[in-house]
């Protein structure tokens, strides 16, 4: 059927071939997305693979980090949820 594939981990560079357990992000300069490991997230142009959370979360933290270092918007006026009542 489907042929083997290799996805390797962007941070520790550990390499699978059935990384079930495995996230996947895709990102773009104002959105970040984590799936839980599927192929068809796995195999999109811009999807990143990572072989367990705390890789992850480091690949998370980079990208907050890009995001932030220009110039960081204020949220000191946070708007506050409201429920209705
Ligand atoms: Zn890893």
């Amino acid at each position: 059927m489907a042929s083997i594939q290799e996805y390797r981990c962007e941070v520790c560079g550990t390499v699978s071939t059935s990384p079930i357990h495995w996230y996947v992000i895709q990102c773009g300069e104002s959105q970040l997305t984590v799936f839980r490991w599927n192929t068809t997230a796995a195999n999109a142009p811009e999807a990143r693979h990572f072989c367990g959370e705390a890789d992850a979360q480091i690949y998370i933290s980079r990208w907050f980090d890009s995001i932030c270092s220009p110039s960081k918007p204020s949220f000191s006026t946070m708007p506050t949820p409201r429920n209705p009542a």
